[in-house]
């Protein structure tokens, strides 16, 4: 287990001061995925079934994907900035830094202390307590090991959301991230009673038809380039509207670029709030998490991502120049 050189706590310290405290405020990231509202709603079933007063927040009011909704507990999330309570412990989980958090800078700067229990690697010590492994394939495999130290027999509601974190940022254990330790958390977590069938249908399986018509005109606008080795593809704000796609609905879509064989790196473009946002994924070693932050983004080695201020058109020629340049360097 490699942890980042601005991890400052155990499990076991992190353990102790949930128990010690009553008010808990869970936070992800901005366009939350399956880990991060995963990692929360895990965490979220086990302070509940521990007594204690637990609150999910969303960092921006903003919809999440339709086939995350049936997890349980996404009922309870409410956008941070219409939360009211006290907070005792700030959670920050699958992010590492204040810029990833939106309107919840204000809770965490409320709170008595903090916890960050994530994989990104970051340069940001953004809570007091701080156990970040970018080894592991899922914040939330992470939150269940907290999970289980403090509850002897975890809800089955938790077991599932920390499932539904790992299977989805592992791709459905198909990315380089799902090593033996993945498995393992996928093993523990059907043995506390996930049930990984009801899971994949929900998770991988229920896409709306807008979603995939936006997939279909990706594959159609889909450029390779250096000799196949890199994918890019993007969508308009206006490929949005006319085939009512929501933003949730583009999250699947670099799976769909990433997926064409020979390539080695992969982007997706879409316009979203008037910005580009990428995302960026790499099926060998190269490094797509530097070409991420040159672009003043951020993430994984493997998948990272960033927002240009940019027409699509220069989007599109920026990251055609710099991801072969990237290939031809690695
Ligand atoms: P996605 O492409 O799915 O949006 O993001 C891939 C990974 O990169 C996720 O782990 C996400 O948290 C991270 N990431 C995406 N965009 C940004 C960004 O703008 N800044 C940082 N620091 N990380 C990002
Ligand atoms: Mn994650």
């Amino acid at each position: 287990m490699t942890t980042t050189p601005h991890t400052n706590a155990t499990f076991d310290q992190i353990a102790d001061v949930i128990r010690e405290h009553d008010d808990f405020v869970l936070c992800g990231h901005v366009s939350p995925d399956g880990d991060c509202l995963g990692s929360q709603l895990t965490l979220h079933h086990a302070l509940k079934a521990l007594g204690k007063r637990s609150t999910c927040v969303l960092v921006r009011d903003e919809p999440v994907e339709d086939a995350l909704s049936f997890m349980p507990g996404m009922e309870d999330m409410i956008p941070a900035e219409k939360f009211e309570g006290t907070c005792e412990v700030f959670m920050g989980l699958d992010v590492p830094t204040r810029e990833r958090i939106g309107a919840a800078v204000k809770i965490l700067d409320a709170s008595t202390t903090s916890i960050t229990i994530d994989h990104h690697e970051a340069e940001e010590r953004m809570c007091d307590y701080v156990y970040v492994d970018p080894d592991c394939a899922s914040a939330s495999m992470l939150v269940w090991e907290v999970v289980k130290l403090l509850l002897p027999q975890p809800p089955q509601e938790s077991a599932l959301c920390a499932y539904v974190g790992l299977a989805t940022d592992t791709g459905g254990f198909r990315f380089q991230n799902s090593d033996a330790r993945a498995f393992e958390a996928a093993a523990d977590l059907i043995q506390h009673g996930c049930d990984p069938a009801y899971a994949a249908v929900n998770a991988f399986q229920s896409r709306s038809i807008p979603s995939l018509k936006l997939e279909a005109l990706v594959i159609d606008r889909l450029q390779l380039f250096a000799d196949g080795q890199v994918a890019i593809s993007w969508a308009l704000q206006e490929d949005f509207d006319r085939l009512g796609a929501t933003k949730a609905d583009a999250e699947p879509l670099i799976d769909c670029v990433r997926s064409v064989g020979g390539t080695r790196i992969a982007c997706m473009l879409r316009e979203q709030d008037g910005h580009v946002r990428g995302s960026l994924r790499s099926k060998d070693d190269t490094d797509v998490a530097q070409l991420a932050r040159e672009l003043h983004g951020g993430g994984h080695k493997a998948a990272a991502g960033f927002t240009l201020d940019m027409p699509m058109e220069e989007a599109l020629t920026l990251l055609e120049r710099r991801m072969c340049e990237l290939v031809a360097n690695a």
